[in-house]
């Protein structure tokens, strides 16, 4: 693969040479769990599909070069792929992350590996001096999300870089709700970008997957020796699902951010929105930040109606283009109240502090026409409001 090419060049062809047996263009779902040697020990670089499955191995290439790293594996969720960052770890051991991270990444943190005397502190990530603070000298890993959920913080990838390796800490980025076409953590000093698949990547709400990109050989080797040992590998269905997803990834996000941009600013206007939360928005906190970082904004946006919980409840549950679900990054639009779902098990108080509110709404605009999307949020809020 030729890293000169563009972006959506890359999308298209990196790992995924026409096949040279058939010349079938597509790389083949290699429905297999075994390989044959032609004498102990010898075979062509694959022996077993947990280790290793061509499908997957064209996946895993297609990653790295989106990210412009050099190294990339793929797992069975995004999950699985922060656990393996997580496997680098000893006892003792001491992460510094943000006080918004996924609730998905907190659980796995607070209830896996504390368990086994990992010890983490959750800061505001955009308070440098805090982070700085928190660095210990026992810390291995300084963990980030950018933009972040649902409020949309945007956090400097160069400055937390700078902030982990002075301390000789790994700074790891999860790069999900920006994926690689919009920002590129390993070009700002990160070691490690995270991803779930089964957000934009895979951009069809139809597979779950996660993977790691590194340019540390040493880095991917480790942890090669945990996705093998621990075996959270995706099957070659769902890498070449993820894989038909990544050649459309460049015209879907674009369209992502231009509907998302252009309600932002509709509901900004919206007499019965309180505050909106988009980093295109030269309202947004750290709007120049965000384009500075980000080639755009991004698919993701967050509001507060002028609402009780009953009434954002009722908005949530009368949209009709707009689904009513959980996760994010798919063509299709979904809407969700994080107090009453995704963020329902922090404490009302705890939630209210970190700015969670009862009538706070998230949206991943999808890639209908935006004046469907408007007429839709428009009815639901007539719904539920008036
Ligand atoms: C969804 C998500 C994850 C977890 O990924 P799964 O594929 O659901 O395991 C991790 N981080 C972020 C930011 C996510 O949105």
């Amino acid at each position: 693969m030729d890293d000169d090419e563009h972006f959506e060049t890359r999308a298209i062809h990196a790992g995924q040479e026409p096949d040279e047996e058939t010349g079938a263009l597509m790389t083949p779902i290699y429905a297999n769990s075994t390989y044959e040697q032609s004498a102990p020990g010898e075979h062509t670089g694959y022996e077993y599909s947990r280790t290793g499955n061509p499908t997957r191995s064209d996946l895993e290439d297609n990653l790295a070069a989106l990210e412009g790293g050099e190294h990339g594996r793929a797992f069975s969720s995004g999950m699985g792929s922060i656990n393996t960052v997580m496997n680098l770890l000893d006892a003792g051991d001491h992460v510094v992350t943000g006080d918004d991270v996924y609730g998905g990444t907190h659980r796995l943190f607070t209830q896996v590996y504390e368990k086994y005397d990992v010890e983490f502190d959750f800061v505001d990530t955009t308070d440098h001096d805090a982070v700085a603070d928190a660095m210990q000298e026992n810390t291995e890993l300084l963990w980030v999300e950018t933009p972040t959920n649902p409020l949309m913080r945007v956090n400097d990838i160069d400055a937390l870089s700078d902030i982990a390796h002075d301390n000789d800490a790994l700074c790891a980025v999860d790069n999900t709700f920006a994926t690689p076409y919009l920002q590129r953590p390993l070009e700002h000093g990160a070691d490690i970008v995270s991803h779930s698949l089964t957000k934009y990547l895979g951009g069809h709400s139809d597979v779950v997957g996660g993977a790691l990109v590194t340019d540390d050989a040493e880095l991917d080797e480790e942890f090669g020796f945990y996705q093998n040992s621990v075996g959270a590998t995706p099957g070659p269905f769902d890498a070449f699902l993820v894989l038909r997803g990544t050649k459309t990834l460049p015209v879907r996000m674009d369209r992502h951010c231009e509907n998302a941009n252009e309600l932002a600013h509709w509901l900004e206007a919206h007499e019965h929105v309180e505050h909106v939360y988009y980093p295109g928005l030269e309202s947004h906190r750290q709007h120049d930040l965000a384009a500075e970082q980000m080639d755009d904004f991004g698919g993701m946006l967050s509001f507060e109606l002028d609402a009780s919980l009953e009434e954002a409840s009722e908005f949530v549950s009368s949209t009709e283009v707009f689904t009513l679900a959980e996760s994010l990054g798919g063509v299709e639009s979904l809407i969700e109240q994080p107090a009453a779902m995704t963020h329902a098990a922090i404490p009302k108080e705890e939630r209210e502090a970190a700015g969670l509110t009862d009538p706070l709404i998230r949206a991943s605009v999808g890639i209908e026409n935006v004046d469907d999307l408007k007429a839709d949020l428009d009815q639901a809020i007539t719904a539920a409001l008036e």
